[in-house]
């Protein structure tokens, strides 16, 4: 086979088969095929989409290009979650440990930025000495030592996924359903959790800007995850405006931190509590969802899951002096807060634009293997139906320099509409599929 011949057939809307799809990612994963190729079929791919049966391929091609763990022997069920991507989504930082005080095991393999949404692992490493690069043992000893893991993709766990991964966010062939799908399955397969609970975000901030495509992609990915023996579930959550207030790496992590102390913005927590819930239930820990969402609550609310947070930084080498005076998290050099430009109810803050003024920032990524600055980013002070006379605080932003903080500062402004009659905010979920 030639991959010029498998691009050329992608881009003039051909299916690929099972076969095509193995020898390509196989191949990539060797060093065989060159980034310039791989990105020529991402873009064919991104432009002529997939048939259910390529994208299913693809998913197990990219989850065979490496090692596919069995957790069997590490505790009758593993659960891990997993977003399509949002901006201000730090679930994983707070769930994590809510649910793994709840006596569950949580191990996670986890991504970093893709184009205006942020990654777990950009936030993690927030926190100095956070090793992100545990190795397959490391893994598996940390998660049956301390019932907590949430690492970067191994060399040998979906090196396919690790690889296209960096390239997608730097083609701008990231928004892609197949792909996406694919990406994230093919992780979670090879990660080898039992049970998987699906974050599909819907709105202007995410992938997947309607309801309609949001929920064909959950079903894909539900789909894939049963015809492997998973148990998944997906919720379709709200991302028209930014989750929680802080987006940007370390007040990300800070503002996770204030969660699991009890102080977190009322929209965050309930994402955490519905997500968590989700979990134990699909693991089968508890009887129904009230028991599930008792569950988790009461790790929050007891301090356990705080604990267990502790527990999981300082596994992974992340400084507990940081975590414990989250004052010495990387601060950025200027920070300026903008107040209301105008008295009324907001009616909108468009979260891609919120997401792309802090990449402006620096939070993200332009080009593979850029380094992000942690420390920039926007703390939002309102949210959607919010009422604000002129003046009041409306957000903060942290940036490295002024250059980029007037281009962020306007970014963000525009990100705002305004109604002058109250503004009902919209729902935090739309549905489930399971
Ligand atoms: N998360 C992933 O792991 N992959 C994607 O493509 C999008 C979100």
């Amino acid at each position: 086979m030639r991959a010029v011949d498998i691009i050329a057939k992608k881009r003039d809307d051909g299916a690929l088969t099972a076969e095509e799809l193995d020898w390509f990612i196989q191949s990539y994963v060797r060093g065989d095929l060159p980034d310039y190729q791989a990105a020529a079929w991402l873009m064919a791919v991104y432009l002529r989409g997939m048939h259910h049966d390529e994208t299913v391929a693809l998913t197990l091609a990219m989850a065979r290009s490496g090692v596919v763990l069995a957790l069997d022997d590490v505790a009758p069920v593993v659960v891990d979650k997993h977003s399509t991507g949002g901006v201000g989504d730090k679930t994983t930082l707070a769930v994590a440990p809510m649910v793994a005080a709840t006596g569950l095991p949580v191990g996670k393999m986890a991504g970093r930025g893709l184009g205006s949404c942020g990654g777990t692992l950009d936030k993690l490493e927030s926190i100095p000495g956070y090793r992100a690069d545990l190795t397959t043992e490391q893994f598996l000893a940390q998660l049956r030592e301390r019932n907590i893991v949430v690492s970067g993709q191994s060399a040998d766990l979906a090196p396919a996924d690790g690889k296209l991964y960096a390239l997608r966010d730097v083609t701008a062939t990231f928004g892609s359903p197949p792909l996406i799908a694919a990406s994230i399955m093919s992780k979670k397969i090879a990660a080898g959790a039992h049970a998987i609970v699906l974050d599909v975000k819907v709105g202007r901030g995410a992938f997947m800007k309607t309801e309609a495509d949001a929920r064909a992609l959950a079903e894909i990915m539900v789909e894939i995850g049963r015809g492997v023996g998973r148990r998944v579930v997906a919720v379709l959550s709200d991302m028209n405006q930014p989750l929680g207030n802080a987006v940007g790496n370390a007040l990300e992590m800070r503002e996770a931190i204030d969660t699991l102390h009890g102080q977190g913005p009322p929209d965050f927590v309930e994402h955490c509590l519905t997500v968590g819930a989700r979990m134990v239930l699909l693991a089968g820990q508890a009887a129904d969802a009230d028991e599930a969402r008792r569950r988790v609550e009461e790790a929050l609310d007891s301090g356990r899951a705080w604990a267990k947070f502790r527990q999981w930084i300082g596994a992974q080498g992340g400084d507990l002096k940081v975590v414990d005076d989250p004052e010495r998290l990387p601060r950025a050099r200027l920070i300026e807060e903008v107040t209301a430009p105008r008295h009324g109810y907001v009616a909108g803050i468009d979260a891609m634009q919120i997401g792309l003024a802090a990449m402006a920032l620096g939070a993200g990524r332009a080009k593979k293997g850029d380094a992000v600055d942690q420390a920039v980013g926007i703390v939002l002070a309102a949210k959607v139906g919010d009422a604000l006379v002129r003046g009041a605080p409306l957000f903060t932003i942290h940036a490295s320099d002024e250059a980029r903080l007037t281009e962020a500062k306007q970014r963000a402004l525009a990100a705002f509409a305004w109604q002058d009659g109250p503004v009902e905010p919209p729902p935090h979920f739309y549905g489930v599929i399971d």
